[in-house]
């Protein structure tokens, strides 16, 4: 299993390790002759998505990734990376659009946006650590809701879609990993 890792900017290298640890091959996705290979999963990690998809345009990287995620690559989005995914961003146009979820971005504040709590993912107690995160204030008739923290919603599942408002990568903790390695096995 290969599994490619925007890696324009962001916490890219985290989720590296973190497959590596989990034991799967993860390679950079940096431009576009990155895609030509075949892969069987994308992440698109957490960092600011407003830089993201600037870069993504700029790199002609946005057309074939929206593509490729439209006919079914199974693509796990955090924090920025669930923004990018969103069909709706409060305040600003969608970037790829594909996941039918509207998102407020920096939804717990700029001073207190960063935190730590135990919440469950999927029916199991998993580590969240949240940084200037989104939330889901909407989610569409598809999406599988699979975490709420406070009420709100900060993971979700469409189809081959995976999108957490928090960051698996910087625990210790493999659920999230595990979950969506399942959900490319399924589709495999
Ligand atoms: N606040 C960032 C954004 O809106 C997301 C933060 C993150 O990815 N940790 O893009």
């Amino acid at each position: 299993m290969r599994i490619g890792v925007l890696a324009l900017q962001g916490a890219f290298a985290e989720h590296i390790a973190k497959l590596k640890q989990t034991g799967v091959d993860a390679f950079e996705i940096r431009q576009l002759k990155d895609i030509s290979e075949h892969f069987d999963g994308l992440i698109l990690p957490g960092g600011e998505s407003t830089a993201m998809r600037k870069l993504l345009g700029d790199l002609h990287l946005y057309g074939p990734l929206k593509e490729m995620i439209q006919n079914g690559l199974p693509v796990f989005g955090t924090c920025a990376g669930m923004i990018l995914l969103a069909k709706e961003i409060e305040g600003e146009p969608p970037c790829f659009g594909t996941l039918d979820i509207t998102v407020k971005r920096n939804a717990y504040g700029r001073q207190l946006g960063s935190f730590r709590c135990i919440s469950e993912f999927a029916g199991k107690e998993t580590e969240m650590p949240f940084i200037r995160a989104p939330y889901a204030e909407r989610a569409g008739d598809k999406v599988v809701v699979l975490s709420e923290h406070e009420d709100k919603i900060v993971a979700v599942q469409q189809e081959n879609q995976l999108a957490t408002a928090f960051h698996p990568e910087l625990t210790d903790d493999t659920a999230v990993y595990e979950y969506f390695i399942r959900m490319i096995e399924s589709r495999r």
